[in-house]
Order: C-alpha cells, then sequence, then structure tokens
C-alpha cells in the first residue's frame, strides 16, 4: 500500500469548449493551472463518449463508443504526473437519451458538448505513475 499526504490545496472552477476532448481537455487545464496532484469531479454532456473498460486477463483496454448526446451523470477523477507532464485519470457514467446508464474509464475521444468542473489541486509532492508489472497498468 502507498500513500501520499498534502498539507494545502487550491480550489479551481473549468469549463470545457464545445468540441473538445475531454481528457486532454482537463489535461490541459491542469498544466496551463500547474495542477500537478489533485483530484476532480465535473458535469455536462458530450457529443460523443468513448468508454474503455480494462480487460484484467488480457491487459488491455476495450473501449465503446456511444453517440447521440450523452448526459455526463458523473466524472471523477484524479490527477498525477505521467511522463513529467500532468496526467488526468477520469470515469464517467454517462446517461443516453432514456435515461440509461453506461460507465467505464474516459477514453480519448470523448467529445465535449459542455463540461463544468471542479479541480481540487493538492500542494506538495506529486505522485508519478509508473508501469504496474502486475496489473500492465500505469500506476503510482
Ligand atoms: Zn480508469
Amino acid at each position: 500500500m502507498k500513500a501520499f499526504a498534502f498539507e494545502g490545496q487550491r480550489v479551481l472552477l473549468g469549463r470545457l469548449q464545445r468540441g473538445d476532448d475531454l481528457a486532454e481537455g482537463l489535461a490541459r487545464f491542469c498544466a496551463d493551472h500547474d495542477v500537478r496532484a489533485g483530484c476532480l469531479s465535473g458535469l455536462g454532456a458530450l457529443e460523443q463518449g468513448v468508454l474503455g473498460y480494462y480487460d484484467q486477463a488480457a491487459g488491455e483496454y476495450r473501449s465503446r463508443t456511444l453517440y447521440n448526446g450523452l448526459e455526463i451523470a458523473s466524472l471523477v477523477g484524479n490527477v498525477s504526473l505521467k511522463d513529467g507532464a500532468p496526467f488526468v485519470h477520469a470515469h464517467l457514467v454517462l446517461a443516453d437519451a432514456r435515461q440509461e446508464c453506461h460507465g467505464g474509464h474516459a477514453m480519448p475521444g470523448c467529445q465535449v458538448f459542455a463540461c463544468e468542473f471542479t479541480v481540487w489541486a493538492f500542494a506538495g509532492t506529486a505522485p508519478e505513475r509508473h508501469p504496474d508489472p502486475a496489473t500492465g497498468l500505469a500506476l503510482w
């Protein structure tokens, strides 16, 4: 087990533009505001969602693309460093037009319709992601 302790925080509110890639936009926001460690939550809507599921046996992500407008019922994530730059790990619950929900890892390709979010940026030494042989993932 690993633990990281922080002694202070800043809280930022942000909004992504229509057409932004969700993960890329959140990572760019963190880089622009010097957020190297933190957590985030958000809501809004996507024009297209790409949800990932990590196949533990195969050691790879499988993704599914959802179209036709989706509510971001929940966006949660954390911020740490990967290859020296802020990296956002985010999960989504997306509601379709029938208000049925689909959830998973926010993959590249999530196209924003509107997204408002909160970032809690922690002061201190940021965790860094490295390859983890036990899972095949890049973890702290
Ligand atoms: Zn994930």
